[in-house]
C-alpha cells in the first residue's frame, strides 16, 4: 500500500515536472539557430581584405556597416562566390539545428566548436613542425628562439582573467636561457562579487592583494614592453614569434594578451599561443641523435614538463616571492623551470653539453648526474635466483659495482609452498617461552605517578629540609 502510494507520488511529481518544463520552454523563447549566410561569409573576407591595408574594425557591427553598400554593388560573380561557400557550408553541417543541449545551445554548435578545435590543434601542430624543421639553415632547431611565457591570475572574473603577475623568457638549445621580461601587475579595482575569490587566489599564488588605492598598471606599456622583448632577435619582416605556455595556461595567457591589445586598440591575432608540450615533443624528436632518445608519445612529453623536476631549485623566483613561501608559484619561477625541464632532455639528445648556469641551474650538481647516467647505461637487469654454486661474485645488490653476466647456466627458481611451523619444537635453539608470574613484573611504586604517590614524591625531594 505504502510502495503504491510512492508511486504514484512519483509519478504525479513527474507529470508536474514536465508540465512546469513545458511552461518554462516555450518553442517560440528558445535559441534561434544561426545559420551563416553568403553575406557573412564577405564580411569575413572584407575584414581580412581590410586589416591588410591597415584597416581594423573593433567589431563584426562595424564590418557590417562598412561591408553593406559594397556587397550591394558586388557583381554577381562575387556574389555567388560567397553563396558558393555559404552553402557549402550548411551542407557541412547538415545536422538538424533545431535540437538543443538541456542549456538551450544547439547540437550543430557543438559540433562546430569540436571541427574548430580540432583544425586549430592540427594547424598548430603543421606550424610548430614548420618552426623545428625549417628551411634553409644548417640545424635551425638548435639556434631556434623559443618564448615561453606565463601568467599568474587572481581569479576569473565575468569576462577577463584578474592577472596578477606576469614573466616572458626567452631560450635555446644552444645557448641556453636569456634575460626574462618579468613584471608584477596590478589589476586596480577588483570587479564586483569577486572579492573573496581575489583574496583566495592571492594567498594561493602569493601575491598582495590588489591596491585599489594606487594606480592600475598600464597594460600599454606592458604590452609595448612584450612585443619589444619578442621582437628583439627577430628580423623586422619576421611576425612576432609564438609563445609557450602550459596547457592549462593557454585560455588565461591568451585572455591576458587580448585584454593588453583590447587596451591599446591593436590587432590580437599578432599573437600565437601554443602548447609548450607540442613543441618538446617535436623539437625533441626532431633533433635527437639516436633513435632510443625522444618521445615515443606526445604525453610523455607534457608527462615530464608536469613532474617539474627543478621545482625546489633556490634563487629561480622574482624578489617579490623570494621572500614569501610561494616561490614555487611565482611566474619567473615557472619560465624558468619549464625551460630548464626543456634542455635537460633536449641537450642530451641533441649532443650538447649542458651548462649549470646556462642549460640548467648554477647550482644544478651535473657530476653526480653524469655519474648517475653512466651507471644507468652498465646497470643490469634485475636479477634472478642463481644456484650458489654458479655466483662468482656477491649478488648485484647495489649498481656501484656493475657485475658481468655470468656465462653459466641459470637455473628456474622453483616455487616451493610454505608450510605450517611443527608444535612440538625439535630444535633447542627454538625453545618453548616459559610461563611469567608476578615476580616478573615488580611494582614501581617510587617512579609511578598519580596522587596515591604524592607523599613518596614529597619525601624523595626532601622538601622539610
Ligand atoms: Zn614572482
Amino acid at each position: 500500500m505504502v510502495a503504491a502510494v510512492c508511486i504514484s507520488q512519483t509519478s504525479y511529481c513527474c507529470v508536474f515536472l514536465l508540465i512546469q518544463l513545458q511552461k518554462e520552454v516555450p518553442t517560440d523563447k528558445m535559441p534561434k539557430k544561426t545559420t551563416k549566410n553568403s553575406f557573412y561569409f564577405f564580411m569575413v573576407d572584407f575584414k581580412e581584405q581590410q586589416r591588410k591595408k591597415g584597416i581594423n574594425y573593433a567589431n563584426m557591427n562595424e564590418v557590417g556597416s562598412a561591408a553593406g553598400p559594397v556587397w550591394e554593388a558586388a557583381p554577381p560573380a562575387v556574389r555567388a562566390k560567397f553563396e558558393a561557400i555559404a552553402k557549402k557550408e550548411k551542407q557541412k553541417y547538415n545536422i538538424p539545428e533545431c535540437k538543443y543541449t538541456s542549456q538551450g545551445v544547439s547540437l550543430a554548435q557543438i559540433d562546430r566548436e569540436a571541427e574548430e578545435l580540432q583544425r586549430a590543434i592540427e594547424d598548430e601542430q603543421k606550424d610548430i613542425k614548420n618552426m623545428v624543421t625549417k628551411k634553409g639553415l644548417d640545424c635551425p632547431a638548435l639556434d631556434l628562439h623559443i618564448f615561453v611565457m606565463d601568467v599568474n591570475c587572481y581569479c576569473k572574473a565575468s569576462r577577463d582573467y584578474v592577472v596578477g603577475e606576469t614573466a616572458l623568457m626567452q631560450f635555446n638549445i644552444r645557448n641556453g636561457i636569456q634575460e626574462a621580461y618579468h613584471t608584477i601587475i596590478n589589476p586596480g579595482n577588483i570587479p564586483i562579487g569577486y572579492a573573496s575569490d581575489v583574496k583566495y587566489g592571492s594567498v594561493e599564488l602569493g601575491l598582495d592583494m590588489p591596491d585599489e588605492s594606487k594606480e592600475r598598471t598600464d597594460y600599454i606599456s606592458v604590452l609595448a614592453n612584450t612585443i619589444d622583448y619578442l621582437k628583439k632577435n627577430i628580423d623586422k619582416n619576421d611576425r612576432i614569434p609564438a609563445l609557450f605556455t602550459m596547457p592549462d595556461k593557454v585560455a588565461p595567457l591568451t585572455n591576458f594578451l587580448q585584454q593588453m591589445c583590447r587596451r591599446a586598440g591593436e590587432d590580437d591575432t599578432i599573437f600565437r599561443v601554443y602548447q609548450l608540450d607540442r613543441l618538446f615533443y617535436t623539437m625533441v624528436n626532431f633533433v635527437r641523435l639516436s633513435e632510443d632518445a625522444g618521445f615515443p608519445k606526445e604525453s610523455l612529453a607534457l608527462n615530464q614538463l608536469k613532474k617539474d623536476p627543478f621545482k625546489y631549485n633556490p634563487g629561480l623566483a622574482c624578489q617579490h616571492h623570494e621572500v614569501n613561501d610561494k616561490a614555487v608559484e611565482c611566474c619567473l619561477s615557472r619560465v624558468r623551470r619549464w625551460a630548464y625541464t626543456f634542455l635537460d632532455t633536449a641537450c642530451p639528445a641533441a649532443g650538447i653539453v649542458a651548462l649549470p648556469g646556462k642549460h640548467l641551474p648554477a647550482d644544478f650538481d651535473i657530476e653526480q648526474t653524469q655519474i648517475f647516467q653512466e651507471q644507468k647505461k652498465t646497470r643490469l637487469p634485475p636479477s634472478v635466483w642463481r644456484e650458489p654454486n654458479s655466483c662468482d661474485a656477491s649478488p648485484n645488490t647495489s649498481f656501484n659495482l656493475p657485475v658481468e653476466p655470468s656465462t653459466s647456466k641459470v637455473v628456474k627458481r622453483v616455487h616451493v609452498p610454505l608450510r605450517r611451523p611443527k608444535s612440538n619444537f625439535p630444535d633447542p635453539s627454538c625453545a618453548e617461552v616459559p610461563e611469567l608470574t608476578d615476580l616478573d613484573f615488580p611494582h614501581l611504586s617510587r617512579v609511578s605517578r598519580g596522587p596515591a604517590n604524592v607523599e613518596n614524591t614529597f619525601n624523595k625531594l626532601n622538601i622539610n629540609e
